[in-house]
């Protein structure tokens, strides 16, 4: 699975960035999946956050991938 970040979505909130700190950072201003991190959400530990990362995402601007 491959989380991403729609750059034309979000507004930078950072609410993405304070649930899940070990998949994303902010760049600029905007979220965005730390280098290497893409295939976070194979990782059974994190897959709850990053669930909730999507669902928390004000701009739904978080998308995970099969
Ligand atoms: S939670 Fe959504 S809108 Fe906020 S910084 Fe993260 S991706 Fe952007």
């Amino acid at each position: 699975m491959r989380i991403s970040v729609d750059p034309e979505r979000c507004y930078g909130s950072g609410d993405c960035v304070y649930r899940v700190p070990a998949v994303f950072t902010v760049v600029d201003g905007f979220g965005a999946v730390l280098p290497g991190r893409e295939d976070a959400a194979d990782d059974p530990e994190l897959r709850e956050a990053l669930r909730e990362a999507v669902e928390g995402c004000p701009s739904q601007a978080i998308s995970i991938v099969e």
